[in-house]
């Protein structure tokens, strides 16, 4: 979801985040809206949903309803064809966004505006800022021209620096309950079994909304079989890399992902968080092999070779490198054999 891609429709209303845009509208009747917003989220959760909101409230020409959603204001906001709007996203060819870009938005900011109002600017995802970026954006943010607002949309603020996150105030957006996701898909999207589809993707409507909810259903249970296969020595780690590049690589990664979140789930519950207590480093029941510390290890690198797919390198034996970690080394067999 960018600027590039769909937009999210801002109907119907996100309910999760009510405690949001109630503090915002709040805010906005007192004069009060903060110049610079930064939305914490999980991937699919609404940030930039919200930050679209926030926008209509800023630019909506009915005061008294802001934002409306239906005045001509508010549906150029949505359409992301306000003049006051500007929206920033790394540019087709790279993941970052760059400082020419931000000396773009903090021009644009300081003009007047069209519809004498506020001026609104987006960056998201704006963990893609780079270093010489997020300080150009600084100024801005340390004295923003009147009427100014800034919505910053990120999934890893860590990335951004401390002098820009201290100046925004952060919108900690909660994942939605499933029965809130489930609700909110059916009317979004009509009938379907989104239930199979955020078991896959996790409590990320807002993703979900664009899948295909058959493909999204089977890649889950393909991969699935895969992994199951690679832990129980019953799958080749070459062959399954090769099958993952072939196709829908991003999503069969968040499958993995969450097949060892399961895991980690699952270990809890079964009190082995305490393997420094345990005689060998083996967990009971599921895969013996993999302790708690390899499997956080491993969902570490899996996220951050999700997040690293457009860099070239080789795919295939990165992946193939991160399922042989799944594999029970001949040592861990024998420790498995022995116990
Ligand atoms: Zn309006």
């Amino acid at each position: 979801m960018s600027a590039n891609g769909a937009m999210p429709a801002l109907s119907p209303p996100l309910p999760w985040l009510a405690a949001h845009t109630a503090a915002l509208a709040a805010a906005h009747r007192r004069g009060r809206l903060p110049a610079a917003l930064l939305i914490h989220e999980a991937p699919g959760v609404g940030g930039e949903w919200l930050a679209l909101w926030a926008a209509q409230l800023a630019l909506c020409t009915d005061a008294a309803a802001a934002p409306c959603a239906a005045c001509t204001a508010c549906r150029r906001v949505a359409a992301l064809q306000h003049p006051d709007l500007t929206w920033m996203a790394p540019a087709e060819d790279s993941r970052q966004i760059r400082i020419e870009q931000v000396r773009d938005l903090t021009a644009e900011l300081a003009l007047t505006s069209h519809g004498g109002g506020y001026k609104v600017g987006i960056i998201a995802p704006a963990d893609a800022l780079n270093r010489f970026a997020a300080n150009a954006l600084l100024k801005t943010l340390e004295e923003p021209p009147a009427r100014t607002l800034l919505a910053l949309v990120a999934t890893q603020p860590s990335r951004l620096p401390p002098t820009v996150l201290s100046r925004c105030q952060r919108l900690r957006l909660t994942q939605p309950t499933r029965a809130e996701a489930l609700a909110w898909l059916a009317a979004a999207r009509g009938t379907g079994d989104w239930n199979a589809v955020l078991d896959v993707l996790g409590e990320a409507p807002l993703l979900a909304a664009q899948a295909d909810p058959g493909e999204v259903a089977e890649i889950g249970a393909d991969a699935r079989r895969t992994l199951d296969a690679l832990a129980a020595t019953a799958a080749d780690p070459v062959a399954a890399a090769e099958h993952w590049t072939r196709s829908q690589l991003p999503l069969r990664l968040l499958c993995f992902e969450n097949w060892l979140t399961e895991r980690l789930r699952r270990s809890e519950r079964e009190g082995a968080f305490l393997p420094e207590l345990r005689a060998g480093p083996y967990l009971p029941g599921w895969g013996a092999f993999l302790n708690i510390r390899e499997l956080f290890g491993l969902l570490e690198e899996v996220r951050e070779f999700r997040t690293t797919l457009e860099v070239p390198l080789n795919r295939g034996l990165a992946l193939e490198a991160l399922f042989r970690r799944l594999v029970p080394s001949p040592r861990a067999r024998s420790g498995v054999r022995q116990e």
